[in-house]
């Protein structure tokens, strides 16, 4: 007999969990959408997105996915043949850099594999020797969802700078934004991408473009442009009707003013970030203790420096994340990560791999609710581990420090 009548709980890193309240805003009749509210309320959401990326320059609203804030960043950025320089740490990153290449940007691929952050020292040194200044940008994803994996972005532009070198310094963010502390302006980002649906807490639906005004001045002419991707029109137009290129996403533009107020004027964005980093250490301590003592289960990123604080992509052997993963849906109504990227669906060892999301609407019954449900799972299950989790993550909340 299964035993999972209740509420359900999607802990995947995307779709994240909708607040009832931004669910309910959006419930409502279509609006006027010449005049009135959803006018007024667009402006007041556009300066809000910046306050949320911490920038004085633009932002650019799609009706998209992330993968449409991808190719929004690059029609505006580059012009067929443009050099790029894609520092990839997961999949996420691997995917960026084949969208490029695959409209035309001259894409050279920095690896660091799946367990591993960027290394600024080495984009010095591609910086240094690209004496021409050929690299028009340089691409990283803050947090790879698929590794897990956290990358310093101030210190890719340090490295940038000292190179003397002006590349663009484009931040793929759509996992980590509203969760990982990020600050556009003061860490000199040209450009944010972002998407509604993990920390910004709505469904998949809208894209965000934050651009600086080097990133505007750069890509002026750029020829692989086109109408409706155009950043000129909706970050800097005039009149409401520039900001999406036709209709706007009238049940979204109200679910986000409700999540805006929440992360912005009620709970505030370094709160945000600080309740982030709380729940993610409750999360790491309870694989530190599962782990400890053998190999089996182990999380994906090492040093806890370089761990998202958003997901947690971890490993259960001989096949127990696939195992858990089943066991916690069918069982006690919660849905994991599947693992992304480190083997393939059918291959072995594609069911050692699970990720655990704890990003957007997300507080500690939630996160060590799942923890205590994973721990019962692995005993259901008979997968070795070492105890005392659910006791180290509760101390992780209760007295969590924060780096
Ligand atoms: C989710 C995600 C994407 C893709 O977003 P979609 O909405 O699925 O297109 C891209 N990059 C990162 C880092 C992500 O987490």
């Amino acid at each position: 007999m299964a035993y999972s009548s209740g509420r359900t709980y999607l802990a995947i890193p995307g779709p994240s969990v909708v607040p009832d309240r931004v669910l309910n805003a959006m419930h409502r009749a279509s609006p006027n959408i010449y005049e009135g509210e959803i006018v007024e309320a667009t402006y007041g959401i556009v300066a809000d997105l910046k306050r949320v990326a911490m920038t004085k320059h633009h932002v650019a609203i799609y009706i998209a996915n992330g993968h449409g804030a991808w190719e929004a960043a690059f029609t505006n950025m580059f012009s067929r043949g443009d050099k790029a320089l894609v520092a990839a740490t997961g999949v996420f990153g691997l995917g960026w850099a084949e969208m490029a290449r695959k409209m035309g940007v001259d894409v050279e691929v920095m690896d660091f594999g799946k367990s591993s952050p960027v290394d600024p020292q080495r984009i010095a040194e591609a910086l240094a020797a690209d004496k021409a200044h050929a690299i028009k940008a340089v691409l990283m994803t803050q947090v790879d969802t698929a590794s897990s994996a956290l990358s310093d972005i101030a210190a890719v532009r340090a490295a940038i700078d000292a190179a003397g070198h002006p590349a663009l310094l484009a931040v793929d963010a759509i996992a980590s934004i509203g969760c990982d502390t990020l600050r556009m302006d003061d860490w000199g980002i040209d450009v944010v991408v972002g998407a509604s649906q993990k920390g910004l807490m709505l469904p998949p639906g809208l894209a965000f473009v934050w651009f600086s005004d080097k990133a505007l001045e750069a890509g002026r002419n750029s020829d692989l442009r086109t109408p409706y991707w155009d950043w000129q029109l909706r970050g800097l137009g005039e009149h409401f009707y520039h900001f999406f290129g036709g209709t706007a996403p009238t049940a979204h533009l109200f679910g986000l003013r409700e999540s805006l107020t929440m992360m912005l004027d009620e709970e505030g964005i370094e709160a945000v970030w600080a309740r982030h980093d709380r729940l993610a250490r409750s999360v790491w301590a309870a694989f530190d203790a599962w782990g400890a003592g053998s190999n089996a289960i182990a999380m994906n990123m090492a040093d806890a420096r370089h761990r998202g604080r958003s997901v947690t992509a971890a490993r259960i052997g001989n096949a127990g994340a696939g195992a858990l993963r089943k066991w916690l849906e069918t069982e006690a109504g919660v849905t994991l990560g599947i693992g992304l990227g480190m083997a393939m669906p059918g291959e072995p060892g594609y069911d050692d791999y699970l990720r655990v999301a704890h990003m957007g609407h997300v507080n500690a019954h939630m996160v060590l609710g799942t923890l205590a449900t994973m721990e019962a799972g692995l005993s259901a299950l008979d997968i070795p581990h070492g105890r005392g989790a659910i006791e180290a993550a509760a101390a992780a909340f209760a007295g969590g420090k924060t780096k």
